[in-house]
């Protein structure tokens, strides 16, 4: 993050702006909103700070900029039409402490004024940090849609009845499965359709009931996809935000991670190659073991649970032991890494037919049916094939493949790591020999690679724009 966010009370705190303009004005009505006490130092106004003026929102001084103007003030904001002055006033501040907001000079600022959705006491507060403010704008504009106005009644509501929850619950567990149940609930319900005395009456019963016995909970396996959070399910999504716990290894990137619920606990279970944190047997056992606190346990994987993720062997272990659970499917690195590089696995010209198989080596040897994938008209996927690559092309040119048959292998797909090795079988151990990728690989073998060098649309980012994103999107 370039800025940390927090929310400063400033009410009734003397806060400076320096400058009357037009620039000024919506600083100013920024700090009011705030209740802050604002003092405009500046020669003169224009007319909309004028009218603050006039209806006792603002102080002014008519005047130029003097140094003394920072002491004892909490916040200064320059808004003059002098950038001289502007960079000034922010050298000064910053050697007095005094923290400096310059309209349209981000290199002299020492914090941003965000954008904000204002649903009081709820206030969303948007930064694209430097880059880009009208982008904040924009997603200022798309999250107003969706954040409904009667948002700040409900915390309003929330506001009064917390000592009471306190007080009736005294489990900090206890306290926030009943919040879970007001917020997602009939409560919630009303708020939102205007009723807020029957709101009231809902809150109060489910005061006096006791909370559901919640003996058992359940698991939710579910498919993160290949990398990019954009291509998680809503449903994916739902549950991620809903679990008391996560239990996930290495392929899940940080930035579906983020998605989790904040205060989920996340347990790791690794499972690198050769690098097990936790074996298969013991996960399973996990699985069981949280269930049975009655906790909401969100079993994530990378890609599609059901295809090379073990998901199988998970669930039947819940499934003896008469655990609730349910299955989310993912895109598979398959699907997401052919989009990605734009080779249509099955493209009719090509291939009839495409099949998944696991590269993955015992005892020096793959075993596979290789005269059926040596085969023409199809398209082969090798998940876990990085390191049995030169057995894989040995394989397949010795049951008949031609040494030309064109092959990619992609690294860290559909990521802004994204990289394509494409070659052919006879070049492409050599080529990532030389210069070798970074896991997960997949390997892609058939004749619709060619159509990559037509079809390839995914550009990873420039390292500049994935900062910039990065300070869009902080969780990915
Ligand atoms: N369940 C997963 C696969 C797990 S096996 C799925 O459906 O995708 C692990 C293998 O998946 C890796 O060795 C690699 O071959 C492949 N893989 C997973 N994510 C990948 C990605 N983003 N890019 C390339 N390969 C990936």
């Amino acid at each position: 993050m370039e800025f940390l966010p927090i929310f400063l009370d400033v009410k009734e705190k003397p806060c400076l702006v320096v400058g009357g303009g037009e620039i000024a004005v919506r600083k100013i009505t920024n700090l009011r909103r705030a209740g802050a006490a604002v003092r405009v130092v500046a020669p003169a106004l224009a007319p909309a700070v004028g009218e603050l003026l006039a209806a006792g929102e603002i102080a002014h001084e008519a005047r130029q900029f003097r140094d003394e103007d920072l002491v004892g003030t909490l916040l200064v904001v320059a808004a003059t039409d002098d950038r001289q002055v502007n960079h000034r006033i922010a050298e000064l501040a910053r050697t007095a402490g005094v923290p400096v907001n310059v309209v349209d000079q981000p290199d002299d600022c020492s914090f941003l004024m965000p954008s904000v959705i204002d649903r009081s006491p709820v206030v969303v507060a948007v930064s694209t940090g430097t880059a880009s403010p009208v982008l904040a704008r924009l997603l200022r504009t798309r999250l107003e849609a969706m954040i409904p106005a009667a948002y700040g009644r409900l915390a309003e509501l929330c506001a009064a009845y917390r000592p009471r929850v306190k007080e009736r619950f005294t489990q900090q567990r206890d306290r926030r499965r009943f919040w879970d149940r007001v917020l997602q609930g009939g409560v919630a319900e009303r708020v939102f359709s205007g009723h807020l005395d029957e709101a009231q009456g809902a809150m109060e019963r489910e005061l006096e009931q006791d909370l559901p016995e919640n003996t058992l909970g359940e698991v939710y396996l579910v498919g993160a996809g290949p990398g990019d959070a954009d291509l998680l399910t809503f449903r994916a999504l739902r549950l991620m935000q809903q679990a008391d716990v996560v239990v996930y290894d290495r392929l899940v990137a940080s930035s579906i991670l983020n998605k989790v619920r904040r205060d989920a606990q996340r347990m790791y279970v690794g499972k690198e190659r050769d690098n097990h944190v936790m074996r298969q047997t013991q996960i399973n056992r996990l699985l069981v073991d949280l269930a049975k606190q009655g906790q909401r346990v969100l079993r994530l994987k990378g890609g599609d649970p059901f295809i090379f993720g073990r998901g199988g062997e998970e669930i039947d272990t819940l499934a003896e032991e008469q655990i609730p659970f349910q299955v989310v499917p993912g895109i598979t690195a398959a699907s997401g890494c052919a989009s990605y590089t734009g080779i249509p696995l099955t493209h009719r010209d090509y291939a009839q037919s495409v099949t998944f198989v696991t590269g993955h080596l015992k005892d020096n040897t793959i075993n596979l049916n290789w005269q059926q994938l040596a085969q023409p008209h199809q398209t082969v996927v090798f998940y876990m094939g990085l390191v049995g690559l030169p057995v894989i092309v040995d394989r397949l040119i010795s049951h008949g493949v031609s040494p030309q048959m064109p092959v990619a292998l992609i690294q860290q797909g559909t990521t802004h790591k994204q990289r394509v090795y494409s070659g052919t079988l006879s070049d492409i151990v050599a080529r990532v020999q030389r210069d070798p990728p970074q896991p997960p690989t997949l390997v892609i073998v058939g004749e619709v690679v060619k159509l990559r060098e037509r079809f390839n649309w995914f550009q990873t980012p420039l390292p500049a724009e994935q900062s910039a994103m990065a300070a869009i999107f902080p969780d990915g």
